[in-house]
């Protein structure tokens, strides 16, 4: 049975490049009908905080990656690694290396002065020269005795393809400091022996790691797993996501504040260095599960358009990769209604424009039909309390630009107050009805209705785009768009 892990270092924050290696792992494991772990690579003490632990846990729930084993705790199994570590130590595969580091920095220099590539050997010393040594409180890091002969390390990534690297340029790397606590590299290994992973699927970098870590397996003829190291995701000018350079923006959770859909992020960010192999682009999960094939997945580095930025960014449509912003834009308008209601809901609660009556009965039907109207033309969740907020609250801000465009002329402050005396009189109000009195009234003025559908929508909703005016009639209400049609004059 197929296991993949998702092994995150907590740094504070979910990394969209992380986000997308626990999802081309959670794909690759409901593909096959395997086992999805999660374990938390909480080694660095200081930045393993529960904070930083939690955040990554939100945004893997946020995102519906669920996992089936985990989470485990890197630091828990310390003795373990060291454990291991010890074993390579009986076997012959590593050794006590009691160089110093001023002694290694030497040999770096000289490697340097004489231009040749820095490779590290240490010296294997006799048992009982180490016995020696030990007796005197000699301090020693454990090593990995890279085999001397002529050879390579060469393996089959499902990415990348055959892969090798030579004994002869790997050194002889360090399993245990010496005060006795595992490296990463191990600690890293160890686990994946100990879970069971049979396919490490993570980002490119952790590609130089992997030909040290065979070495562990192989030397503790142990089964190996199968390796696939993710494209990079860069920006639009190629360079490397990362928070520095790109601020929130870099991390899921701007994108789940910022009213992004969970499953349109998801099919995003699974288009980073992936493509289901034929032209679709929008996604479910269960399509992209069916297709997921490491085949598809691209050996150049993936794009996400952001821009670099020290500034905070309220709003995603400022910097965010565009195909990411339209594709929220497609969930929104096609999504399942009954799907979408909830979330709009809990967007409307977060802003206190929620309404007790809009949860059942006809304010319940008013709800679910403004926000299918207005949907049409939004690209994110938040739209709803900015751009829609005049649907849900009297309080609301005009747009300057549509003040100036659309209520231009003077007339108007007489007229708009006029044309809401004629709209109080339309019996049985609907989209119909106010679009016969308001040509009629645009008829008695000699003017043209474009003139008035323009002017009523900045009034009714402080912005000069939106859904079919009429029908914006008729969602507000007659009270409400009378009462904004006269406040004009204030
Ligand atoms: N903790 C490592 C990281 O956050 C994971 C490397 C791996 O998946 O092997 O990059």
């Amino acid at each position: 049975r197929i296991r993949v892990r998702f092994a995150p270092s907590p740094t504070g924050y979910l990394h969209i490049g992380g986000a997308r290696t626990a999802l081309f792992n959670w794909l690759f494991a409901r593909k096959h009908n395997g086992v999805f772990i999660l374990r938390i690579e909480d080694t660095d003490r200081e930045r393993s905080t529960p904070d930083a632990i939690a955040t990554i846990l939100d945004g893997l729930r946020w995102l519906g990656l669920d996992w089936d084993e985990g989470p485990f705790y890197q630091s828990e199994r310390l003795a373990d690694h060291r454990a291991l570590a010890e074993r390579l130590l009986a076997s012959g595969h590593a050794y006590k290396s009691y160089e110093t580091k001023e002694e290694l920095d030497a040999m770096r220099r000289a490697a340097e002065a004489a231009k040749t590539a820095f490779v590290f050997r240490g010296q294997v010393l006799t048992a009982a020269e180490c016995a020696r040594r030990e007796a005197d409180g000699v301090p020693y890091v454990v090593r990995f005795r890279v085999p001397r002969a002529d050879g390579a390390v060469t393996f089959h990534d499902l990415v990348h393809g055959e892969q090798t690297k030579r004994y002869a340029d790997i050194e002889d790397f360090a399993l245990l400091r010496s005060d006795g606590s595992p490296l990463y590299i191990l600690s890293n290994a160890a686990d994946d022996i100990a879970e069971g992973v049979t396919h490490v699927i993570r980002g490119q970098d952790g590609l130089a790691n992997t030909p040290k870590q065979l070495l562990i397996y192989r030397a503790l003829g142990v089964a190996e797993p199968t390796f696939a190291h993710l494209p990079l995701i860069l920006d639009g000018k190629r360079a490397k996501l990362s928070k520095r350079k790109h601020g929130a923006g870099a991390t899921v959770q701007f994108y789940q504040e910022r009213g992004f859909i969970p499953d349109a992020f998801l099919n995003a960010i699974a288009l980073i260095g992936w493509s289901p192999g034929d032209d679709r682009e929008i996604l479910s999960r269960e399509a992209m599960i069916a297709a997921f094939d490491f085949a598809q997945v691209s050996r150049t580095n993936g794009i996400f358009n952001l821009v670099p930025t020290d500034q905070p960014l309220p709003d995603p449509r400022q910097f965010t990769d565009p195909k990411a912003l339209w594709m929220n834009a497609e969930y929104l308008k096609t999504m399942p209604l009954d799907q979408l209601l909830p979330m709009v809901r809990a967007q409307l609660e977060a802003a206190g424009l929620w309404k007790a009556e809009l949860a059942e009965g006809d304010g319940h039907a008013w709800f679910a039909r403004t926000v299918d109207v207005i949907r049409e033309r939004f690209r994110t969740l938040v739209d709803f309390t900015t751009y829609g907020r005049a649907y849900f609250d009297d309080a609301f801000e005009f747009d300057p630009e549509a003040v100036k465009k659309n209520l231009r002329d003077a007339r108007l402050l007489d007229w708009l107050p006029e044309l809401a005396d004629a709209l109080e009189k339309v019996t049985d109000w609907t989209a119909e009805t106010v679009e016969a009195a308001l040509r009629d009234f645009a008829e008695s003025k000699a003017a043209k209705a474009g003139l008035f559908i323009n002017a009523a929508r900045v009034a009714l909703t402080g912005q000069s785009v939106g859904p079919s005016m009429f029908e914006v009639f008729a969602l507000i209400g007659r009270e409400r768009s009378c009462a904004r049609l006269r406040a004009i004059r204030q």
